[in-house]
């Protein structure tokens, strides 16, 4: 019998963790234990890195009042370019 079936595609084990971490953390209601565990944490998952940077310049568009408007798509492929920049 095969036990390496589950290492076969890697979703994240504590992706609702980092999830909610990552959350509180752009809110800037996460503890200093929280964003450790996070910044450790992205730094070695891609799946939950790419998430982070996607909520971080979501939250960017919403602060800096981008509401009733689309993204325009400029302003997207930067986004897309710092993100694959930073990686
Ligand atoms: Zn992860």
């Amino acid at each position: 019998m095969s036990a390496n079936s589950e290492s076969k595609h890697s979703p994240c084990k504590e992706y609702a963790q980092c999830l909610e971490y990552l959350h509180l953390m752009l809110d800037n209601e996460a503890t200093k234990e929280q964003k450790t565990f996070l910044m450790d944490h992205i730094d070695k998952c891609m799946v939950c890195f790419e998430q982070y940077e996607v909520e971080k310049q979501l939250r960017l568009l919403i602060k800096t009042g981008v509401t009733s408007q689309p993204v325009p798509v400029d302003l997207a492929n930067q986004i897309k370019n710092k993100v694959f920049q930073s990686a």
